[in-house]
């Protein structure tokens, strides 16, 4: 299989989505993706992608919580 952008090869991971949601950042670990090595694009299945977007909008607990560093470049010297 190839990237439909780039035409570079696509290998099969286990990624971690991530997703601004309602003002909080969303992490959903072991997600099944074909990623470009060339441009890193990112390609799921459409079953994944209904079972990330089932994970989001059912609110459902996470299974963990990660305090998440942030850094402004506007504010940087
Ligand atoms: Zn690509």
């Amino acid at each position: 299989m190839k990237c439909d952008l780039c035409g570079g090869k696509v290998e099969k991971k286990l990624i971690s989505y991530t997703l601004f949601y309602e003002g909080h950042w969303i992490v959903v670990e072991n997600v099944p993706a074909k990623v470009c090595r060339q441009c890193g694009e990112k390609l799921f299945a459409p079953d994944t992608v209904d079972r990330l977007q089932n994970i989001i909008w059912s609110k459902q607990k996470p299974t963990k919580k990660i305090g998440m560093p942030v850094f402004n470049l506007g504010l940087a010297k």
